[in-house]
């Protein structure tokens, strides 16, 4: 099967580009949320920022330490959800931990690099490389909605405070 072979070739290529050449590395300097998550079964580390304005994510930008699965699977996250909606981006997460359980992605949805690391479900204990920043993902957004109902009720604890001053 040497075509299967080739294909196994090409993703390693495109999971090692990625690896060598994250795109998104680095820091944002303002008006971001910062999440940090580690995998402790094989020591990768991930400080993800994002920024969203009107439920669309501006920019993203990550540091990262570990292996090559969790660092490619990092720049491959943030180069498919930049300039997305939050909804898309979590649908997109959705299906990529789908995806990591060996379900193939709806027809149309092309996950372009991130089908490099369809290989990774075969292993069970890099699954949790592959999705430790998705996971940095989700709860950034979550962070993010929350934010804002949290900020509402603040608010009115505050003004009581000011009154009884
Ligand atoms: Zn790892």
């Amino acid at each position: 099967m040497s075509s299967n072979r080739q294909l196994d070739t090409l993703y390693r290529q495109v999971i090692m580009d990625h690896y060598k050449n994250p795109r998104n590395r680095g820091k944002i300097d303002d008006g971001s949320l910062t999440i940090h998550l580690n995998n402790p079964t094989c020591g990768d580390t991930i400080s993800l920022q994002l920024q969203i304005e009107d439920d669309i994510v501006k920019n993203v930008k990550f540091i990262g330490e570990g292996c090559s699965i969790s660092l490619s699977s990092a720049s491959m996250m943030t180069q498919a959800i930049k300039g997305k909606s939050i909804e898309e981006a979590l649908k997109l997460s959705k299906v990529f931990s789908e995806f990591m359980q060996g379900i193939a992605p709806p027809d149309d949805l092309d996950l372009g690099d991130i089908e490099a690391l369809q290989g990774v479900c075969k292993f069970p204990a890099r699954i949790k490389c592959a999705t430790l920043a998705w996971k940095a993902m989700e709860k950034a957004i979550e962070e993010k909605t929350n934010e804002v109902s949290v900020s509402d009720s603040h608010c009115g604890c505050e003004m009581k405070e000011n009154e009884s001053k």
